[in-house]
């Protein structure tokens, strides 16, 4: 008997959550294994944000809110992205979920047709090409070479681009690579898009605060306003104040779409947590300073495994330049033999090989569709992502 939906049969779980689990059980054994799998941050919620969660709990702040998320939450964000981004909206064209990632799912839900393509630029959020089978859509994935710093390029977009195109979806700082467009960058694929204009543009800006080499950011509303009637804008606070537990993301964009969403969400999940939503008041409107200092603390991380990974002979890193991951192109140690005698084949026994020999938990590039490659997570330590290097460096070394 399969109780299951056949559209199951097509989604797999987050392979970076399965890494992760694999690295757990080796450690419930006793082995010290470094679990640079998961893509969250290792700092602590600032405290005046906890305190806001506080007062509302105890205030009455407990009960239902709009669907959408409540007026003084929709309010700290129309702020958020006119301060930060110069982009002004109405209520009803921001709503609030769970996460970032329920933003994405609501947005998918409230639109893909049976059939209907979903562009994406690989390496891409393992999260979207499973979310879009799951809703019936069709992943079209566009690989992004590292000679393009990861980065979609107009011609390869145009070239995706065919009549069932219904969503394109940007990351930047993009999930795994790093990348960051330029404003320039990001009006080239606006003129291309400007050609469709039946082709929706989600742009994924949930590590807008994690930016490197001085670089300020981009959103791509801001570089292209002529789309704004088909563009949503995605953002959450999960990553610039370390809140991934309080599961509070946004959406910004036209007012019929929000709407789509918005029903989605009052016949699933209602609305996002009362009390998270008034955390995220104080996270957006409250002291940055914290968001600065997680943003250095990274930045030095990132140098740190610059470094490392690049002193490794087989291993290649260009510098990511924003959020808080490694994307290591592996090419170099394809086809090597462990010590075992098993010969490096793809990147999943890269991995295979690393929580092994190395005890560190990493993510393979098939993961992300872009081999071979492996992603490992900066989130942590300076000593934890020293030590996990130097193992990394001996397993690496015993290759044949
Ligand atoms: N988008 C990207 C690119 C991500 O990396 C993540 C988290 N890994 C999310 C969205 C989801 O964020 P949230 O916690 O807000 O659901």
């Amino acid at each position: 008997m399969t109780m299951l939906a056949k559209r199951m049969s097509v989604v797999k779980p987050s392979p970076s959550m399965a890494v992760s689990q694999a690295a757990k059980a080796l450690a419930a054994q006793g082995v010290e294994v470094a679990d640079l799998g998961l893509g969250e941050p290792d700092f602590s919620t600032p405290d005046h944000i906890i305190a806001a969660a506080h007062t509302a709990a105890t205030e009455g702040n407990t009960r239902y809110t709009a669907t959408g998320g409540a007026p003084a939450t929709k309010q700290a964000v129309i702020e958020k992205f006119h301060r930060e981004n110069g982009l002004d909206f109405m209520a009803d064209e921001i709503v609030v979920a769970n996460g970032a990632k329920q933003i994405i799912f609501n947005a998918l839900m409230a639109t893909l047709e049976e059939g209907d393509e979903v562009i994406l630029a690989a390496p891409y959020f393992v999260s979207y090409p499973d979310m879009a089978l799951m809703l019936g859509g069709k992943p079209v994935v566009v690989e992004c070479t590292r000679a393009d710093r990861f980065k979609l390029t107009p011609g390869a977009l145009q070239a995706a681009i065919t009549p069932r195109s219904k969503w394109l979806i940007l990351n930047m700082p993009g999930n795994p690579s790093g990348a960051v467009y330029s404003e320039g960058e990001l009006q080239a694929l606006g003129a291309v898009l400007a050609d469709h204009p039946n082709l929706l543009i989600l742009s994924d800006e949930i590590y807008e605060h994690i930016l490197f080499d001085g670089l300020q950011f981009n959103s791509f509303g801001k570089a292209c306003p002529g789309l704004r009637d088909r563009t949503l804008i995605v953002n959450g606070v999960s990553k610039a104040y370390a809140m991934t537990g309080w599961r509070i993301g946004y959406g910004a964009g036209p007012a019929g779409l929000i709407r789509g969403m918005t029903t989605v969400q009052s016949q699933s999940t209602t609305n996002a947590c009362s009390i998270a939503q008034a955390a995220t008041v104080a996270a957006l409107t409250g002291p940055q300073g914290e968001v600065a200092r997680f943003r250095e603390a990274f930045e030095r991380r990132r140098d740190l495994v610059v470094e490392g990974i690049n002193s490794i002979e087989g291993l290649e890193l260009d510098a990511p330049q924003g959020a808080f991951y490694a994307y290591i192109d592996c090419t170099g140690i394809m086809g090597k033999t462990t010590p075992y005698g098993v010969v490096l084949e793809d990147d999943t026994q890269v991995t295979r090989y690393l929580l092994d020999e190395a005890r560190v938990a990493a993510v393979p590039g098939s993961a992300y569709g872009l081999s071979p490659f492996f992603r490992l997570s900066t989130a942590t330590s300076g000593d934890v992502l020293s030590a996990a290097i130097n193992r990394i460096a001996d397993a690496v070394a015993r290759l044949a």
